[in-house]
């Protein structure tokens, strides 16, 4: 499992809350936190960085 705030891991025995989406075609998704507070990544663009040709 990957945590969805600061994507990594979740180790086994590690405290973890779960979140479902509900989706209205198909089934939802399950998205996993830590329990403890961990550190939340920067949601990041699928840009890359802007380069000039
Ligand atoms: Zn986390």
């Amino acid at each position: 499992m990957i945590c969805g705030d600061c994507d990594k891991a979740i180790l086994p025995g590690e405290p973890y809350r779960t979140y479902n989406i509900p989706s209205p075609s198909g089934p939802g998704t399950t998205v996993y936190f830590h329990t403890r507070s961990c550190k939340k990544v920067p949601v990041q663009t699928t840009q890359g960085p802007i380069r000039r040709h």
